[in-house]
């Protein structure tokens, strides 16, 4: 049971490079689940590993996050009680805390050189074992000694300093979603906690800024669940009581690869570049590894906090369908408003040179073509016909099909001849008029319409021909005909 007013749930990106879809998805089931519970979500800067950093990745990652709606009421850029939510600016508390450890035993120095570990390593692998520190074997504080341990300290030696792992006891913890979680102390290794340096490991300053930061459930991906025994050793060591822990399933490409780079697009701005609305993006990636437990797939986000829930997230891998994304974002679309999104897209209609681009038309324009695309920007290229004076080349093959058809030309004849505000007055009065253009030249209407969009949109495709016709407006018609009749069979 989740107790309301407590819950505190941290977000901890590393800034290594811009946000991965994947942690767009930790970051919304941490920020749904605080919402949820009426509790707080936190933004932390998990920075320790300094070799890592990317300029400008944080920023980055805050716009990315703020584009999709996901709000935090702590952390680096917004303030709280708890701060500094930036790991590198905590480095001196991450030492006193390591420093606890090795007095209250469940720490210890350790001094052995790159050298000396990568021949432990060799050793181990000849032997065919797994790779870990053998604490036995090699230079530390109880191998050494106290008297010895204290001379190489105050000589400056270099060290750093392990957490001390009972081998003899198994380290049990229940996670929420995968239930409970048995390793034996024998496979976990001796983790650095300080390193050299003085710096903090991940491991070490995650713990005590949770703690520090009361973190009551750590919702995360699946390829921490390996570090959580350390984590639990740790609580201990320092006597903490340990959040609730929550590992979410690995996202997958439709064929079970891990999602990657090389497989497509994987960052929010590569979303965000390709024309996704924040909302069907959200939408679709909070489905990606919870699921409702009804058939309802679209969400509004006051509907996905009211019904997010840790209990429904699954443990399978969840798969990251490009194409029931695309299929989302298109119902977004259609049930937009679409006075809003003419606003969003006119800067680039007129950055593209339209002429028609009047907020009014626009948005009628938005309506007619809307079911025919995916993205809101695709408007722009699929209606050019419709915003611009001048009509894209049409494929000359198409174009001299139609030119040598005489029947065609007289029908379109008749069509300009009589094109008219009120022939275009309703549906039913153009169907009588271009009915009446096609008997004269002996052709059935079917026959004439294809050739006529193409004339006039230079497309064989698209919105109905009438309404097409009549957003367009007479003036604009004229000319696309005369275009074509002119030119010589
Ligand atoms: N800094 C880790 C990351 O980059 C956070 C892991 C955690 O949430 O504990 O994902």
């Amino acid at each position: 049971m989740v107790t309301p007013a407590m819950v505190r749930v941290r977000f901890a990106p590393s800034p290594t490079g811009f946000l991965h879809i994947g942690s767009l998805r930790t970051a919304l089931y941490n920020y749904l689940f605080a919402r949820r519970h009426h509790g707080v979500c936190i933004l932390r800067i998990e920075d320790t590993d300094r070799t890592r950093f990317v300029e400008g990745a944080i920023e980055e990652q805050i716009a990315s996050l703020k584009w999709a709606g996901v709000t935090f009421d702590e952390g680096p850029h917004v303030g709280g009680q708890h701060g500094p939510y930036t790991q590198s600016e905590r480095f001196d508390l991450y030492r006193q805390y390591g420093m606890q450890l090795v007095e209250n035993g469940t720490a210890y120095y350790a001094f052995d050189s790159a050298q000396e570990l990568d021949d432990m390593r060799a050793r181990q692998q000849n032997a065919g074992i797994a790779p870990k520190y053998d604490r036995s074997t090699m230079r530390n504080q109880y191998t050494l000694g106290e008297a010895e341990t204290r001379r190489l300290l105050d000589e400056g030696a270099d060290h750093v300093i392990r957490l001390k792992v009972p081998l003899d006891e198994e380290i049990r913890f229940h996670d929420d979603v995968r239930g409970d979680v048995v390793v034996h102390g024998r496979e976990i290794d001796d983790q650095v906690l300080l390193k050299s340096d003085g710096f903090p490991t991940y491991h070490l300053a995650n713990v005590v800024d949770d703690h520090l930061m009361e973190i009551t459930h750590v919702i995360r991906g699946e390829e921490w669940l390996p570090s959580t025994p350390k984590h639990i050793l740790l609580y201990r060591a320092f006597g903490w009581e340990p959040p609730t822990f929550a590992h979410l399933p690995l996202l997958l490409n439709p064929d079970r690869s891990k999602m990657s780079k090389r497989h497509g697009d994987v960052m929010v701005t590569d979303f965000i570049k390709k024309g996704y609305f924040p909302e069907s993006l959200v939408n679709y990636v909070s489905l990606c590894g919870w699921n409702p437990g009804t058939e309802q797939e679209l969400f509004s986000h006051d509907e996905l906090i009211a019904a997010f829930s840790l209990e429904r997230v699954s443990k399978a891998g969840a798969i990251f369908d490009y194409r029931k994304l695309d299929w989302m974002n298109a119902e977004y679309l259609k049930a937009g408003n679409p006075e809003t999104y003419a606003d969003q897209i006119l800067p680039d209609l007129a950055q593209m040179g339209y002429t028609y681009i009047d907020r009014d038309f626009v948005a009628k324009v938005i309506t007619l073509l809307r079911e025919r695309v995916t993205f809101l920007k695709d408007i722009g290229t699929f209606g050019d016909y419709l915003f611009g004076d001048t009509l894209a080349n049409v494929d000359p093959t198409v174009w001299s099909d139609l030119t040598s058809n005489d029947a065609l030309r007289t029908a379109l004849t008749h069509f300009r001849a009589g094109l008219s505000a009120d022939v275009l007055r309703d549906a039913d009065a153009f169907k009588q008029f271009a009915s009446s253009c096609a008997a004269e030249a002996g052709m059935k209407v079917g026959a004439m319409m294809k050739p006529l969009r193409i004339v006039l949109t230079h497309r064989d495709v698209g919105a109905e021909l009438y309404d097409t016709v009549a957003l367009l407006g007479v003036e604009r018609c004229l000319p696309r005909l005369d275009a074509f009749l002119e030119v010589q069979a």
